[in-house]
């Protein structure tokens, strides 16, 4: 068996590195570093992939939420809603702002922005919602953004980990995850689903006005060479990086396919197995959950174990050559950094919870079916003894 990874970057780069290496010899040769014509054409290659009006790349996706916040003007005393169970950066640029950060508890089944606690933190001051796709879900944009409507409030889609997902709206129409909200943003960060080889981001919107403010704000607030109308930051992706992008682009959806392939082969060995909640969403008929359902894009694979000592499984899991990941181990209303006293722990019930049950399991696109078979029957054996 070959040797199990959590990301298989390496493998991915063997079936594309012709065009990989011969465009990034391109963008040397052509020493367009900055804002070469490789930037450009990704920009326009994601914008109809997307089926967004306006893609504006930058560095990283922790740079691509806060320049949305920058862009829609939100000021220090602005309260913005967001999960309680995600990655730091959602909130992080929320408090760099000045902003008020406001979590919220997650719903236990999908692990996204749970949509009663949204209605219930909408205070007078409140003016956005940041749903953050989690692990590759799709959050529930539908009432999401009729709450939106509703308070006047914008949304913000922190997209960096479901890019290709497909959202289908009750009414039936189709749309990719980031082209819902008022303003969207993403990662490139490598391991990401669309990842390049060091850092890059984008912000997508569908609003001509916001797209031309936020292409000055990336550029140091600059509409007109020298002339800094308000003030920005310096965040671009460089020509390599949307090189690399470029020859990714047009795998994505296969890519995609392929995560969701060995999802749903884990998800069918955990069905009924006791102790093991496989990942799941709302709006799937199928057999094995979300596994077929194009929501969901699995940037991460994660299970709840229940009544197991889930840091021993872990444990047990490395011990056989098995990576695998706690995303994440700590509720962000207990970071340090974002301690609030107004926070009351019976408000956050499910991400208390899930902190200690979940666990991600090797995800990539590269994972084959016997690399599979030893992973969950390891978990099972664990669980069930
Ligand atoms: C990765 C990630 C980010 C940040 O992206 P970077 O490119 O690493 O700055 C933001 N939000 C979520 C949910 C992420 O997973």
């Amino acid at each position: 068996m070959k040797k199990i990874q959590m990301v298989d970057l390496k493998g991915q780069y063997e079936h594309i590195k012709d065009r990989v290496n011969s465009s990034v010899i391109e963008v040397i040769e052509s020493t367009a570093f900055i804002n070469g014509p490789e930037v450009h054409s990704f920009q326009k290659e994601l914008e109809e992939y997307l089926g967004v009006k306006h893609v504006i790349p930058c560095a990283n996706g922790t740079d691509a939420l806060q320049i949305a916040m920058m862009g829609l003007g939100l000021k220090p005393g602005d309260e913005v809603i967001t999960a309680d169970f995600t990655f730091a950066a959602t909130v992080e640029v929320i408090a760099l702002l000045g902003l008020t950060p406001v979590l919220v508890d997650v719903d236990p089944v999908n692990f996204n922005i749970d949509i009663e606690a949204i209605k219930r933190a909408i205070t007078p001051k409140t003016r956005a919602i940041v749903p953050v796709h989690l692990f590759g879900l799709v959050a529930n944009m539908d009432a999401i953004m009729e709450i939106a409507a509703e308070h006047h409030l914008y949304v913000i889609e922190d997209n960096a980990q479901a890019i290709g997902a497909t959202y289908t709206s009750k009414n039936g129409t189709k749309q990719k995850a980031g082209a819902i909200g008022h303003v969207a943003s993403t990662s490139f960060f490598p391991s990401k689903n669309l990842g390049c080889y060091g850092d890059g981001g984008a912000i997508f919107t569908n609003d001509d006005d916001l797209a031309h403010i936020i292409r000055g704000i990336v550029n140091h607030g600059m509409y007109i060479r020298y002339h800094h109308d308000v003030v920005g930051v310096n965040s671009r992706l460089d020509s390599i990086q949307a090189a690399v992008l470029r020859a990714k682009l047009p795998h994505l959806d296969t890519y995609n396919a392929a995560r969701r392939k060995a999802a749903k082969k884990y998800s069918e060995a955990f069905a009924g197995v006791e102790n093991i909640i496989s990942p799941s969403c709302f709006c799937s008929t199928e057999d094995f959950g979300c596994a077929s359902c194009d929501c969901h894009v699995f940037h991460q694979y994660t299970l709840r174990i229940l009544n197991t000592d889930r840091d021993a499984l872990v444990k047990h899991l490395n011990e056989n050559e098995i990576p695998c990941g706690v995303y994440y181990p700590i509720p962000l209303h207990l970071q340090k950094a974002y301690l609030d006293e107004r926070y009351k722990e019976e408000n956050f019930k499910v991400t208390n919870q899930l902190v200690k049950e979940v666990v991600s399991l090797p995800m990539h696109t590269e994972l084959d079916d016997e690399q599979i078979d030893f992973i969950t029957s390891t978990v099972i054996n664990f669980v069930t003894k």
